[in-house]
C-alpha cells in the first residue's frame, strides 16, 4: 500500500517524529510512502526510503490529489500548518476535497495519523 506524506514547514520535525514511531512497520518494506518534495528530504534523511514529488508550493499537493484521485493512494498524511499562511492553500485545499470525494482516509495530526496508521496496518496484515 502506498501512504501519502505532507508536512507544512512549522510541521515537518513532527512528521520524521511520527514516522520514527513506526520505523519497524515501514522498514518491513510493504509500505510505499511518497510526499511533497522538502518533506521527503526531510523523510529520506531520518532514514526511511521515500518517493519525492515537486515540492508542495509548486505543485506537490496537486500531484498527491492525483495520485488519491486515481485510487493509487491507502491513506493520505497533511501535517498542517494551521498556525501558518500558505501562498499554495487552493491546492491545500483542493488535496482534502478529493481526498473526500474519493473517501481517501486523511489525517491531519499526529494524533489522528497514529490512529489511522494502526488500523491500516491491522488491515492489511501489516
Ligand atoms: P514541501 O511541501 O514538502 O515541499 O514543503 C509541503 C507543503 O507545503 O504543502
Amino acid at each position: 500500500m502506498k501512504i501519502a506524506l505532507i508536512a507544512h514547514d512549522g510541521k515537518k520535525a513532527d512528521m520524521v517524529h511520527f514516522l520514527s514511531g513506526f520505523r519497524e512497520s515501514l522498514h518491513r518494506g510493504d509500505i510505499e510512502l511518497v510526499a511533497t518534495g522538502t518533506t521527503g528530504s526531510h523523510i529520506e534523511k531520518a532514514g526511511f526510503q521515500v518517493e519525492r514529488l515537486l515540492s508542495g508550493p509548486l505543485g506537490g499537493d496537486a500531484q498527491i490529489a492525483a495520485l488519491a484521485a486515481e485510487k493509487k493512494l491507502a491513506a493520505v498524511i497533511f501535517f498542517r500548518d494551521p498556525l501558518d499562511k500558505h501562498p499554495h492553500e487552493p491546492d491545500v485545499q483542493m488535496l482534502m476535497r478529493i481526498c473526500d470525494v474519493h473517501n481517501i482516509p486523511l489525517a491531519t495530526n499526529p494524533a489522528s495519523a497514529e490512529l489511522m496508521f494502526k488500523a491500516l496496518t491491522q488491515t492489511y496484515g501489516n
